[in-house]
């Protein structure tokens, strides 16, 4: 029943509207047409001006005709990573790309254009259907901020899916919570050539920080990491400051603590050991440590209705949908920890976050279908 080339034509629509982070008001105002030409009530939430962006989160409100079923939420996000803007996509066959210079935006229009095609299959066949709460979020990408904004006492819905991952035929239902870290590694600033034991290097010291602590994978549910270090003025001055922006992520909250305080404390060691007298004055490296959580971790249990439902719509389809862990977070991570029970259903996307981004349109179809049996199947109860 999908229409496989109404979605394809849905979906490159999209990718060519550019939305980056905070940008996202050109493909909200389009959307808002298709949920109001399905028959949904449309809301655009305050998250734009929370977060400095040009548009809120888009929710639409479908009455739905089956009265017992359970309103379901079906969520993806509107914006796209750099460089992401004059998308031009590239059809061959089946397979769908950028040009090379941009990325493809099928992370996440892939995911709005399904949850458009679905409902228009239900609309235009007359199909049963609960409530649904389709919830289009801003800046994704920029740190889940849109869904952090989300009001969700505004939704009717208390379970659904957030499709917006990259492996097709799976449903990840377990993501790590994540801190993000920023690290002040402060030394004492001199001329390097005429009095360098009047410094202390704050570059050496954050390098043997670093040397000492564990970093990438920890193990098979934590990593950390240490993405950006700033710091120095000059070659001829022993630097005084060095930042360093880092973030660890674990599926155990308790790693994840031990994790984080083990890379603040082998900063810590580091810094104790550069010490130097001067005029009478002891000084001593420091470190300010900045500490916040990014995102709480997802644990949906398998034996979650919406788990389930996924599970017999793919059954009654000869499909087969697998739960998984990933190691990313998203929109679900923020919707669980705000009391929802929410799961990730791929979309196709491939190599995302990439300039050779692409997708398999099979892959769109595929999840499409699934999408439109699940609502179906939750209509039928
Ligand atoms: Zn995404």
């Amino acid at each position: 029943m999908i229409n496989h080339e109404r979605l394809d034509n849905l979906l490159i629509e999209l990718i060519k509207i550019d939305s980056l982070s905070r940008k996202e008001r050109a493909v909200a105002m389009r959307l808002q047409r298709e949920m109001e030409s399905l028959g949904a009530a449309v809301f655009i939430d305050d998250a734009g001006e929370k977060v400095g962006g040009d548009v809120g989160n888009l929710i639409a409100h479908f009455p739905g005709t089956a009265a017992h079923a359970a309103p379901l939420l079906l969520s993806a996000h509107m914006d796209t990573v750099v460089p992401g803007e004059g998308i031009t996509p590239i059809r061959n066959g089946d397979i769908l790309r950028s040009d090379g210079r941009t990325v493809l935006g099928g992370d996440d229009k892939s995911g709005v254009a399904i949850i458009c095609e679905a409902l228009r299959v239900i609309r235009e066949n007359n199909l049963p259907c609960g409530a649904v709460d389709v919830v289009f979020t801003i800046c994704e990408e920029a740190g889940l901020i849109g869904a952090k904004c989300l009001d969700v006492s505004r939704l009717r819905a208390r379970t659904g899916l957030v499709l917006d991952s990259d492996s097709i035929g799976f449903l990840f239902t377990k993501a790590p919570a994540s801190n993000r870290m920023e690290f002040r590694v402060h030394g004492l600033e001199a001329h390097a050539g005429m009095c360098p034991e009047k410094g202390i290097n704050a570059i050496q010291v954050a390098a043997e920080g670093i040397a000492g602590m564990r970093l990438g994978r920890i193990d098979h549910e934590t990593t950390a990491n240490i993405g950006v270090v700033e710091g120095g003025m000059a070659v001829n001055i022993v630097p005084n400051q060095v930042i360093l922006r880092g973030e660890a992520r674990s599926h155990s909250q308790e790693k994840l603590d031990r994790q984080t305080a083990h890379m603040r404390q082998c900063l810590e060691e580091a810094a104790t050991g550069h010490t130097l007298e001067l005029d009478g004055k002891r000084h001593t490296a420091r470190v300010e440590a900045k500490v916040e959580r990014n995102y709480d971790r997802m644990d949906v249990p398998d034996s979650a209705p919406i788990v389930t439902l996924v599970h017999s719509a793919a059954k009654r389809l000869n499909l087969e949908v697998k739960t998984l862990a990933t190691g990313g977070g998203c929109d679900a991570n923020v919707l669980n920890q705000k009391g929802l029970v929410v799961a990730n259903l791929s979309t196709g996307m491939r190599d995302i976050h990439t300039v050779n981004e692409w997708l398999d349109l099979n892959d769109l179809h595929f999840s499409a279908r699934i999408v439109l049996e699940i609502l179906r199947l939750n209509a039928a109860g």
